[in-house]
């Protein structure tokens, strides 16, 4: 019998697709194939054909909006604005590989000139996560083809969905079906792809333990280009303030947006005990208020489900767990549908707990962390493996200069969200967040190698010193 992969709505458990996992000897072999001619083709040819796929997306774009909705279980409206990221994605793509990869030239006075130009590595395999379904790997596909490689993109087993209306729609636009394929399969599926010789580079979004996997099973393997978009266990801290209720609207929605399931969401809320009463409960009162419903609901909740009914029991347990350990509960998580994934909103105060697992805790889940000066504060926002995103609330230029320059984090945000962060600047942590190799407007540097020449039209040499004369 052959292997399934089944998607199942979050919100209702109902079937939504189901394919049979792929082969990927098979889909690597005409990947190999294909990925001289594409890269062959000229740079606006490709442009043109991912700019194609703008207008193909457009055509569908709603449905596509309420396919993420039902797949991912995100309200229509941000699972709207997950296509709007998706379409910006091209333009901001033709940018970043002309300013990051494209052709130079050196002038060099001796020797002729230098031209610096780029080659695409050949098959890449993009693997994405389960939120952001879609724009994420979109993120990845379309720099790589841009570059010229043939893309294998195996999205993640619980939006296999999302991932297929998206190939198909560039495939609608022109991109050659080789040049770009699908590959439907789980974990042990991405394992393979990730491990196959014809495989040239991975760009690889997900969690710390299986990008760690990932580098280890690529450890003795220096030829393959690896981008690692990981986790994080992202500090928000407020600082003073008179301007309470911003500042808690800030915690709110970078801890509970997307149901905290972003690689950006705020996990520790690392606060002055000055404020303390007033911002948490603040935050609290917030945090109240949230509507947590359906997709379509009508009208539209804050916070849909979370991705499924295992991740909803590891962030009850881990809650437990935070409880039994010192935890002081502020906001209880509960579930709201014993069949299904609906968490509320939940806060708990680890400033007593004597170790706090430094862990991502990918949901709703808020903790507090009760701090009395400026230099520990900083401490505790660096007090974790991880490096995404570091915010700071409030405070003076003076502060966010010190907390800029101290705090560890790839993305270093004052007065906004975590979530905060522009597809036209690069995006990527340091520690276990990712290897070096931000995303974003920086994805191009991963997808295409530098090859400097030096020219000139007519050989020209002599040698001016230590020769006999003649
Ligand atoms: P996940 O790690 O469970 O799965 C991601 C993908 O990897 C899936 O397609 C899965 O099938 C595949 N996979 C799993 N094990 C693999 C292995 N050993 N080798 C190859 N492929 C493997 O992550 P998820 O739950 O889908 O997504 C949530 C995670 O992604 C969170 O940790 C979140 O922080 C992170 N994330 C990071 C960013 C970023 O840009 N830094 C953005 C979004 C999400």
């Amino acid at each position: 019998m052959t292997d399934e992969i089944v998607s199942l709505a979050p919100a209702t458990g109902a079937e939504l697709w189901r394919a049979p996992v792929g082969d990927v000897d098979e889909l690597v072999e005409r990947a190999r194939r294909a990925w001289g001619t594409w890269a062959a083709q000229s740079l606006a040819n490709r442009i043109e054909l991912c700019r194609r796929f703008v207008n193909e997306l457009r055509k569908e774009q709603d449905s596509f909006a309420e396919l993420i909705a039902q797949e991912c279980g995100k309200p229509l409206w941000e699972a709207r604005s997950e296509v709007e990221a998706v379409l910006a994605r091209v333009e901001i793509s033709v940018r970043s590989y002309a300013e990051r990869t494209a052709q130079r030239r050196l002038d060099n006075a001796m020797q002729g000139s230098t031209a610096l130009r780029h080659k695409p590595h050949g098959v890449m395999a993009v693997i994405g996560p389960a939120t952001f379904a879609a724009h994420l790997p979109a993120g990845h596909i379309i720099p790589a083809l841009i570059a010229g490689n043939a893309v294998i993109f195996k999205p993640s087993e619980k939006a296999p969905a999302t991932g297929e209306f998206l190939v198909r729609c560039m495939h609608r636009a022109g991109i050659p079906a080789n040049a770009l394929q699908l590959l439907v399969g789980g974990p042990a599926i991405g394992q393979e792809l990730v491990a196959h010789d014809g495989v040239d580079g991975i760009l690889f979004t997900g969690s710390a333990l299986n990008g760690i996997a990932i580098n280890r099973k690529l450890a003795t393997n220096p030829a393959k280009i690896v981008a690692l978009e990981l986790g994080g266990n992202n500090p928000i801290v407020v600082w003073d303030t008179p301007k309470i209720q911003d500042a808690a609207t800030l915690v709110v929605q970078s801890a509970f947006a997307t149901s905290g399931q972003r690689c950006t969401s705020a996990r520790r809320l690392i606060v002055r005990s000055s404020l303390y009463d007033a911002v948490v409960g603040e935050v609290k009162a917030l945090a109240d208020r949230i509507v947590v419903g359906a997709p379509f609901d009508d009208p539209q909740p804050f916070m849909g489900p979370v991705i499924d009914n295992g991740a909803a029991e590891g962030l009850t347990e881990s809650f437990v767990y935070l409880l039994s350990h010192g935890g002081r509960p502020i906001k209880h998580m509960v579930r709201l549908d014993r069949e299904r994934p609906f968490l509320t909103p939940s806060i708990i105060d680890t400033t007593a707990m004597a170790e706090r697992p430094d862990v991502e805790l990918f949901g709703p889940l808020l903790q507090v962390i009760r701090v009395d000066d400026f230099d520990e504060a900083i401490a505790e926002a660096n007090a974790t493996r991880f490096g995404l995103v570091a915010a700071l609330i409030g405070g003076a230029p003076q502060d966010y200069n010190r907390f800029w320059a101290n705090v560890r984090a790839g993305v270093v945000n004052w007065n906004q969200t975590t979530n905060a962060a522009t597809a036209g600047a690069p995006f990527g942590g340091i520690g276990l967040s990712g290897n070096h190799r931000p995303g974003a407007f920086y994805t191009a540097d991963a997808c295409a190698y530098p090859v400097a020449s030096t020219e000139l039209e007519q050989p020209r040499a002599s040698i001016g010193i230590g020769l006999k004369e003649v």
